[in-house]
């Protein structure tokens, strides 16, 4: 079933008088359950697209239908409401608040939720529990190291239990020990039935995940399979040909 539907997607920005085409007639499903990542070079609409995707930001033109509704003309309160409900989001600075301790950190999108505070606590223990930092509670982010900063921001963006997360670039601010680390979190959150949207430039990361969508100047990228399509031996018209030795 598709959790996400978006439909001839564009996303125009006018900057100077030039007219930036950062989506160019995008379509797309994502389903319940999926591990998708979304993978192009830097400028190529990644970001754009996981904006639209997460209802943190509309469409110039096209449609979007989150969870079965279908979003038009949605005012920005009724966005951030299905975004605290629905969605929960990663991203490569981790964005916690540094005056907050990591507890605190992970209860505030059940503030906006209207959750108790004593029920408040429980779940972002748990939440800090399976992220394995349930000992750092009382830390302030600045006292973490960024793949504790980043796992904080994780179990912040699963304790709504949200139907869908998306994480951009989430380990581009991370050594690849530690980077490696956040992926088989994801990957442990896939396997569990989550449904994980990862946003990056690097095609080792995209090789994680069981699906990839490639963007290119805005538009997903067709991808040829260079072998079938016989481009790989005319890739090589032009360069010196092997000796053989009879
Ligand atoms: P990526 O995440 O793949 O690096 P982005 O989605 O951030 O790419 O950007 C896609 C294109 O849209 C780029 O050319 C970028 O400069 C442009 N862009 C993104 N946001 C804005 C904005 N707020 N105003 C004008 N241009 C923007
Ligand atoms: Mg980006």
């Amino acid at each position: 079933m598709p959790l996400v539907e978006i439909r001839n997607v564009s996303k125009i920005y006018h900057l100077g008088g030039e007219e930036i085409r950062a989506l160019d007639d995008v379509s797309l499903d994502i389903n319940v359950g999926e591990f998708i990542s979304i993978i192009g070079p830097s400028g190529s609409g990644k970001s754009t697209l996981m904006h639209i995707l997460g209802c943190l930001d509309s469409p110039s033109k096209g449609t979007i239908k989150l969870d079965g509704v279908m979003i038009e003309d949605a005012s920005q309160r009724q966005l951030a409401t299905m975004r605290n409900q629905k969605i929960g989001f990663v991203f490569q600075f981790f964005n916690l608040l540094p005056k907050l301790n990591v507890l605190q950190n992970v209860e505030l999108p059940m503030i906006y939720s209207g959750v108790s505070g004593k029920e408040r606590r429980a779940r972002a223990m748990t939440a800090l529990e399976a992220v394995d930092l349930a000992n750092r509670s009382k830390h302030r982010p600045s006292q973490l190291s960024g793949g504790q900063q980043q796992r904080v921001a994780i179990a912040r963006a699963l304790v709504n239990n949200p139907r869908i997360v998306f994480a951009d670039e989430p380990t581009g601010n991370l050594d690849s020990h530690t980077g490696e680390a956040i992926l088989s979190l994801f990957r442990k959150l896939s396997t569990e039935g989550r449904t994980i949207v990862l946003v990056t430039h690097d095609p080792e990361i995209a090789a994680v995940t069981p699906r990839r969508i490639e963007i290119r100047d805005g538009k997903i990228a067709v991808k040829v399979d260079l072998t079938l399509a016989g481009l790989d031996r005319q890739a090589k018209i032009g360069e010196p040909q092997p000796q053989v030795k009879l």
